[in-house]
């Protein structure tokens, strides 16, 4: 019997994937996905500052459609805290 593994999506795609689903409405008129999660208003989401950006904004920011991960994420090294 072999097993097969689904494999991990990216940590980009993740946070891709929960903002679409999270704010976005193809039939409010207000643009494409990624323009729609632009706007989110919810800055106090953890995953604003890594909300992805409509390509136009994202070369604008310099940033190539993200932002850095905030310093309280960065400054792991991956292992779990206490
Ligand atoms: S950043 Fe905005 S769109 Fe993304 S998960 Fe948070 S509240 Fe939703």
């Amino acid at each position: 019997m072999t097993t097969t593994r689904t494999p991990r999506p990216s940590m980009r795609a993740a946070i891709n994937a929960k903002c679409k689903d999270c704010i976005h409405d193809p039939k409010a008129g207000l643009g494409a996905w990624r323009e729609q999660v632009e706007q989110c208003p919810c800055t106090g989401c953890p995953l604003y500052p890594l909300r992805p950006l409509s390509r136009k904004e994202g070369r604008k920011s310099g940033q190539e459609g993200t932002f850095p991960a905030p310093a309280s994420l960065a400054a792991t090294d991956g292992t779990p805290s206490p």
